[in-house]
C-alpha cells in the first residue's frame, strides 16, 4: 500500500486545497502511480475499475496542464476530451471535474445524448476547456463543426471495453481521427481482451501501464451468497429480504427492462421506495433515480447491467443479483457496485436452475466458491445424503457480517 500524500504526488496548490476539501487525504494506489508520470507528460494504459479511483488519476493532471497553459478556449473549440460509454459515467465524471476544479477558472461541457443538444450547442459556442461525454452526441457535433477536436491536447478513453461491447468502435475511430497527433492520451478499460490491447496500441505513444489488480480490491471486502430457488420464488425472496432493515440501500440487478419494471413494480405495490434504471428510461428519468437512490429517498435501484455500469452510489449496503448476468464479466461488475473506496458490502444472488452453468463460470473465473445461503441445487449426479449438507436447516441472514449471520427462512 503505497503511503504518499497528494502533495508529494506534484499537484497545484488550488488542486489541494479541492482535494482537502473534498475530503480526500491519501491517493489511492493508482492515484499515487498514475498522477506523477502523467505531470510529466506521459501516455497511460490504466488497467483499473470504477472504484479505484481512476477519476481523479486522470482528472488532477488534465486540470493542472490545463491550468498552467493558461489559454482560452475558442468558440466550439476543445481543450481536453474525456469519453465515457455511458450518459450516467459522463455525469459522475463531470462532477468530479467540477469538485476538483472549484478553484481553478476552467469550463466544463457535457456532451451526451438523452439531452438537449441545443443547449450543448449553446454551451460550445463559448469553447470548452474540458468536454466530457459519450461517443455518440461526441461524433454528431463534430460533424456539424458544433464541437471542434483539433486543439484536443489532452483524451481520455474510459472503460473501453466497454466501449467496445456497446459497439462504439466505429464512432471512437472517428473521434480520434480528429485529434491532433501532439496531445496526451489516456487509456482505462477493467479488463483487457485483444480488441481493447489493439486500440490501446494504435492510441497510445509509449504508454506507462499501471494495472490495479481486480482480485485484491474487491473479493476480500464483499461477502458474496447464492441462494438456490426456481424463478418462480424469487419475488417473494426479494420481498422477504427487503423486510430487514439492514437492507439499506440496495440495488437489485435484473437480465432484462422489462425484469427491471417488473420487480419494480412489485416491490412498489409492497409500499417500497424503487426506482428503475435501464435504456428506455429517459435521461431525467434515469438522473432522477440516481438522484433519489443517493439521497435516501429511493431504498431501492433495479437496474439492467449497462444502464448501472460506472454508477458511483456510496454506502450500497447490498447488491443483489436477481438474475444471474448472461456474461461472468458482469458479474464482477456488478458486485463491485457494493464495497466502495473501502467499505463493506453483501452480494446475494439467486439462482435458478438454468442459471447454473453462469454461476459454475462466475466461480471458475474468479476462482472462488460463492458460499450457499438458500437451499443448496439438488446434486447433478445421485450421492448419497451428506449429513451438514448446506439446506433449509442451514439458511442464513444477511444482515450482520462477521458475527452471528445465523438464519431466517426467506423463502
Ligand atoms: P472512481 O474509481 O474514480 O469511480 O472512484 C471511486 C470512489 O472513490 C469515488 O466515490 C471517489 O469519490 C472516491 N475516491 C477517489 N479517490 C479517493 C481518495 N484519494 N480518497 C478517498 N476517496 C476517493
Amino acid at each position: 500500500m503505497t503511503q504518499t500524500t497528494f502533495t508529494a504526488l506534484g499537484l497545484s496548490e488550488p488542486l489541494l486545497r479541492a482535494l482537502d476539501a473534498k475530503k480526500f487525504e491519501i491517493p489511492t494506489p493508482i492515484q499515487a502511480d498514475t498522477i506523477p508520470a502523467l505531470l510529466a507528460n506521459k501516455d497511460l494504459l490504466g488497467v483499473a475499475q470504477t472504484g479505484s479511483g481512476k477519476t481523479a488519476a486522470f482528472t488532477l493532471p488534465i486540470l493542472q496542464h490545463l491550468a498552467a497553459q493558461q489559454i482560452r478556449p475558442a468558440p466550439f473549440v476543445a481543450r481536453a476530451l474525456i469519453l465515457a460509454p455511458t450518459r450516467e459515467l459522463a455525469l459522475q465524471i463531470d462532477e468530479t471535474v467540477r469538485a476538483l476544479s472549484i478553484n481553478l477558472r476552467l469550463r466544463t461541457v457535457v456532451i451526451i445524448g438523452g439531452a438537449s443538444r441545443f443547449k450543448q450547442v449553446e454551451a460550445m459556442r463559448r469553447g470548452a476547456d474540458i468536454v466530457i461525454g459519450t461517443p455518440g452526441r461526441v461524433c454528431d457535433l463534430m460533424q456539424t463543426r458544433e464541437l471542434v477536436l483539433g486543439a484536443v491536447s489532452q483524451f481520455v478513453l474510459d472503460e473501453a471495453d466497454r466501449m467496445l461491447d456497446l459497439g462504439f468502435i466505429k464512432d471512437i475511430r472517428r473521434i480520434v481521427a480528429a485529434l491532433p497527433p501532439h496531445r496526451q492520451s489516456c487509456l482505462f478499460s477493467a479488463t483487457m481482451p485483444a480488441e481493447v490491447a489493439s486500440l490501446a496500441n494504435s492510441l497510445l505513444r509509449d504508454p506507462i501501464r499501471v494495472e490495479i489488480a481486480r482480485k485484491e480490491e474487491t473479493a476480500p471486502k464483499i461477502e458474496q451468497f447464492v441462494h438456490h430457488l426456481a424463478q418462480s420464488g424469487k419475488q417473494s425472496l426479494l420481498l422477504s429480504m427487503l423486510q430487514e432493515e439492514a437492507l439499506s440501500r440496495v440495488i437489485v440487478f435484473t437480465r432484462t427492462k422489462h425484469g427491471a419494471n417488473k420487480v419494480a413494480s412489485v416491490l412498489e405495490n409492497a409500499g417500497i421506495q424503487v426506482n428503475a434504471i435501464h435504456g428506455n428510461k429517459s435521461q431525467p428519468q434515469r438522473e432522477k433515480a440516481l438522484r433519489d437512490f443517493r439521497s435516501g429517498r429511493a431504498r431501492v435501484l433495479v437496474a439492467t447491467d449497462i444502464a448501472a455500469r460506472g454508477i458511483d452510489v456510496t454506502g450500497i449496503s447490498h447488491v443483489i443479483n436477481f438474475d444471474l448476468p448472461v456474461e461472468a464479466e458482469s458479474y464482477v461488475h456488478r458486485i463491485g457496485r457494493t464495497a466502495r473506496a473501502g467499505a463493506a458490502g453483501i452480494a446475494i444472488s439467486f439462482c435458478d436452475p438454468s442459471e447454473r452453468p453462469v454461476l459454475r463460470q462466475i466461480e471458475r473465473q474468479m476462482n472462488y466458491t460463492i458460499e450457499v445461503v438458500g437451499d443448496a441445487p439438488p446434486p447433478m449426479t445421485h450421492q448419497p445424503k451428506r449429513p451438514g449438507a448446506p439446506g433449509q436447516a442451514q439458511r442464513r441472514r444477511y444482515n450482520d457480517r462477521g458475527g452471528n449471520r445465523g438464519m431466517r427462512s426467506a423463502a
